[in-house]
């Protein structure tokens, strides 16, 4: 099966993701995926306690999702 620009494809997290680009050998694809993907966790003062000072400010977790994320994949 020969696959193309706009053809449907699955994301390596198993969503409907869009084939936009395909390398002239036609062995690595582009597809982007409409779908939240979970690119990083940062830590990030908590400013709901930001009474106490800097060196004591609690850190906590932020997840960082990205959507629209393009994947390059060897087929
Ligand atoms: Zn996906």
């Amino acid at each position: 099966m020969e696959l193309k620009v706009g053809d449907t494809y699955e994301c390596p997290e198993g969503h409907k993701a869009k084939i936009v680009w395909i390398r002239e050998d036609g062995k690595v694809i582009g597809v982007r995926c409409p779908r939240q993907h979970l690119s990083k966790v940062v830590k990030v003062a908590d400013h709901t306690k930001a009474a106490l000072p800097y060196r004591q400010n609690p850190r906590k977790e932020r997840k960082i999702y990205v959507e629209n994320m393009v994947f390059l994949i060897k087929i």
